[in-house]
């Protein structure tokens, strides 16, 4: 029981690597409130009770400062505090430069980017009161180590999300605040499922292990950075890619 009664916030977490990490920090005894703009935390949090843990569904658009801020204080009169949040809340749309415009430059980084500064600066007056909290940040290989063609705006938003969280963790940790990012290669999920068979099969070949990686294989590192076991690091960025950025 790695992050035991800990209250969690988790947002995207209707499906994919949220939904996995929702269900991995419950496991760890973790009381989590799961948060989408989809509706599908609703049935997310059912499965987390039906396992016998705590889950508190709430609907939160992360592009959404006041919502954010709403969330923030209903988990907190619901749980008494707020020790970590995990900002996974992400779009990929594929696009090519020459195509994309303005509109669909501004809505990836008003929700990865925006709705990552909105979400943290929504439980930070809780964990400073506390004097502890636990902020990670789910980026991208995309931006921070290796370009993707088609997704420069996504590569930008992800770039920007590893700038903040070592600028945020610097300011925070005087607080017992630790604000890492981890960042994954390709993962099987929904979001990604909309790839051509084609597509899938050229990263499949592309990754060192042979394979796509599991939303859990992503969970897994984020409970280790929401816990105490992580207690000294802090501004680090985790790859967790099956050697995708080695070659
Ligand atoms: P999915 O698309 O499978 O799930 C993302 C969830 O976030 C969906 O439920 C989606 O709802 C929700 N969402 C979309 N917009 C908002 C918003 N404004 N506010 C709140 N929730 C929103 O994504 P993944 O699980 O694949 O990715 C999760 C995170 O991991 C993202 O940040 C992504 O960039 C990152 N990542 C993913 C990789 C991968 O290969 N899958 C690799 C590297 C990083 P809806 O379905 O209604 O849009």
């Amino acid at each position: 029981m790695k992050v035991k009664d800990r209250v969690a916030i988790i947002t995207g977490s209707g499906q994919g690597i949220g939904k996995a990490i929702a269900f991995a920090l419950a496991r760890e005894g973790a009381k989590v409130a799961v948060t989408d703009i989809s509706g599908k935390e609703v049935d997310t949090a059912k499965e987390i009770k039906a396992l016998g843990k705590e889950a508190l569904p709430l609907k939160l658009d992360v592009t959404n400062y006041l919502e954010a801020q709403n969330v923030a204080k209903k988990v907190y009169e619901s749980f008494g505090r707020i020790d970590i949040l995990v900002n996974n809340a992400g779009i990929y749309p594929f696009k090519s430069f020459e195509d994309m415009e303005e509109k669909d430059w501004d809505r990836v980084i008003q929700i990865n980017l925006k709705g990552t500064f909105n979400c943290t600066k929504a439980v930070l007056p809780y964990m400073k009161e506390q004097r502890y909290g636990r902020i990670i940040n789910i980026s991208s290989i995309a931006g921070t180590f290796v370009g993707f063609s088609n997704l420069s705006h996504y590569c930008a938003s992800k770039a920007g999300i590893m700038g903040f969280t070592r600028g945020v963790a610097l300011e925070v940790a005087k607080y017992g605040i630790c604000v890492n990012a981890v960042a994954p290669g390709p993962i099987e999920t929904p979001g990604t499922q909309v790839m051509s068979e084609e597509a899938v099969e050229v990263i499949k070949r592309a990754m060192p292990i042979g394979r796509w990686g599991k939303p859990e294989e992503v969970a897994s590192v984020v409970v280790f950075l929401a816990s105490e076991d992580s207690s000294l690091i802090t501004g680090q960025i985790v790859v967790v890619d099956g050697g995708y950025t080695l070659q």
